[in-house]
């Protein structure tokens, strides 16, 4: 079926500069700003500049020069937290809700790295 793009999600209108953001990080193809919600002491959100719906979409579609900036953009952001272990740091929860099933409110690619105190469980024990 493949997926469709919303050029109004409002990480598209951050990126085109309509709208403000707290940048942490950029590069050619990823950005790093501050979750306006914050759930723990450091809440960054990891995106691509590209139109990727989510993970298993910029997996499929986005060229290699795009996913390696992406993956080594989430790592700059983890050393710039001081969050990585083996740096020191405490660790931190990387996560990348996808769909309906995954609870995903913006239709743009992001992944949410938490760290600044223990996460707690990994999800609610729900059957
Ligand atoms: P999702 O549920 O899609 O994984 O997470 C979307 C995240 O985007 C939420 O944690 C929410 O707080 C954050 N968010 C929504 N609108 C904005 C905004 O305008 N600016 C920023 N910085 N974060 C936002």
């Amino acid at each position: 079926m493949g997926y469709s793009y919303d050029d109004q999600n409002i990480f598209a209108k951050i990126l085109r500069g309509e709208i403000p953001c707290s940048k942490v990080h950029e590069t050619e193809h990823s950005l790093a700003f501050a979750d306006i919600a914050p759930k723990a002491p450091h809440h960054v959100l990891v995106i691509p500049k590209g139109p990727y719906v989510c993970y298993d979409h910029f997996a499929a579609e986005a060229t290699d020069a795009e996913i390696v900036d992406y993956t080594r953009a989430i790592g700059a952001v983890c050393a710039q937290l001081g969050v990585s272990p083996s740096d020191g740091g405490n660790g931190y929860r990387m996560i990348a809700n996808t769909g309906n099933d995954g609870v995903q409110e913006v239709p743009h690619l992001h992944v949410h790295i938490l760290a600044g105190r223990n996460i707690g469980p990994m999800i609610l024990m729900r059957p």
